[in-house]
């Protein structure tokens, strides 16, 4: 249904990571003078992709001088390891919260294997591998580097993790998002605009730290917006004003239930989540009807909801 890789001008390349299914999760190439940056991984699966992409570019290895990651969920950075084994001369650039975690890889790995399952693990994110900690850098909030004779900045975006910064490309005047501006699916798209929605994903999402960041990321005045999930879209400040009304509408509604001891509270919360999101759907004319948004976004709607209880646990545990 769309082109991979895609360029989005500015030197940057689009491309798809394949995790899941197609169109779910990219990552960007950033190319200067034959030089090249890489802004996230994907899983340790993609790994072969982006290396072919970067031989069908004829870009040396030798030329890919940083990775940068977003966070370390590893839909974003599972595969920095084993890519950097491929980049003799590439640095990670990863939210000093994170770093650790990359380094050494053993948390990660566990908790994925508790949510996946050994053998989902390795089928759906191919494996985990360690960094050197010579090869981290860990930029501050608003550090900027030149890389390439570009500038790239780093702006530190707690809310979907605490360890999630976002790089703002004053050249493209477009943010890599990672997960801090939303989710929006292409084939949501519709005559009217485009979908798009909060992640609120596990274990550390906090509402308030996300709303303080999208404010902060608008003030940016961005023209792209370069999704992790998915691809580079015109900046929409609508879109925006929306994802704030979704954050708030969500914490709502799983504040709302709290305290209710039915076995069904998860699938109350999980109905509200998709109501809001049909009525969105409805109003910019998509093309999906009520099975197909639902085959397409349930995984989301179900990890959203599973991050809200993580986030009213450790509410309800900080107020007693
Ligand atoms: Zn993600």
């Amino acid at each position: 249904m769309f082109n991979d890789p895609q360029d989005c001008g500015h030197g940057i390349t689009r491309i798809d990571v394949h995790y899941i299914r197609p169109g779910l999760a990219c990552c960007y190439l950033v190319v200067e003078q034959g030089r090249a940056v890489l802004i996230e991984t994907g899983p340790q699966l993609a790994v072969p992709r982006l290396l072919k992409v970067l031989e069908q570019k004829n870009i040396a290895r030798e030329n890919v001088v940083a990775v940068l990651v977003t966070h370390v969920h590893l839909d974003h950075a599972g595969g920095a390891g084993l890519l950097l084994q491929h980049l003799p001369n590439a640095q990670l650039y990863v939210h000093p919260k994170g770093a650790k975690h990359l380094i050494d890889p053993a948390k990660l790995k566990a908790s994925a294997i508790t949510v996946y399952g050994e053998e989902r693990f390795l089928q759906t994110l191919g494996g985990l591998t360690p960094i050197p900690a010579n090869r981290v850098v860990t930029p501050k909030d608003e550090d900027t580097f030149l890389l390439m004779g570009r500038e790239f900045q780093f702006l530190h975006t707690p809310g979907h993790a605490i360890h999630h910064q976002v790089v703002w490309d004053r050249t493209s005047r477009g943010i890599f998002s990672g997960d801090a501006l939303g989710i929006s699916y292409r084939e949501c798209d519709g005559p009217k605009g485009r979908f798009l929605f909060p992640a609120t994903t596990p274990v550390q999402f906090d509402p308030k730290n996300s709303l303080e960041s999208i404010d902060r990321l608008l003030a940016l005045k961005p023209e792209r917006l370069h999704l992790t999930h998915f691809d580079s879209i015109p900046f929409d400040s609508n879109l925006m004003v929306d994802l704030k009304q979704q954050l708030e509408a969500y914490s709502e509604l799983a504040w709302g239930i709290r305290a209710d001891t039915l076995p069904d509270k998860d699938d109350r919360l999980l109905d509200g989540i998709k109501e809001l999101s049909w009525q969105r759907l409805q109003a910019i004319g998509s093309p999906l009807n009520k099975d197909q948004s639902t085959e397409l976004l349930s995984m989301d709607w179900g990890i959203n909801v599973q991050g809200l209880n993580h986030w009213l646990n450790r509410l309800e545990q900080s107020l007693t």
